[in-house]
């Protein structure tokens, strides 16, 4: 772990069941709905901010992570991207077709 990662020390999720923070189909249901009990955990957790932080810059592709599922990571980083019509263009080649 390195030094950007110490916060992971204080996680609300240490120990718990990995599957637990799965946000697939294939997540184990133990009688609760969806997500709920991960979101629980997380809802506690003091890391809660640099976890989600973390899962933004990181674009960690699955799993519950902040507080957060998969689908809400991808609202937040499709939110926090300037409008089509401000990005740079595109180049149209790259320095490999420069003549
Ligand atoms: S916010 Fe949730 S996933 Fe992140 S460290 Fe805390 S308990 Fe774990």
């Amino acid at each position: 772990m390195d030094d950007s990662m110490t916060w992971m020390a204080a996680a609300a999720c240490r120990g718990s069941d990995p599957a637990m923070f799965q946000d697939t189909d294939a997540a184990p249901q133990d009688g609760d709905s969806g997500h709920a009990a991960a979101l629980r955990v997380c809802a506690a957790c003091p890391v809660r901010a640099r976890c989600l932080d973390w899962a933004l810059s990181t674009r960690q592709p699955q799993g519950i992570w902040g507080g957060r599922t998969t689908a809400d990571r991808l609202a937040l980083l499709r939110a926090a991207q300037p409008p089509a019509s401000r990005r740079p263009a595109a180049r149209a080649a790259g320095p490999r077709h420069a003549a």
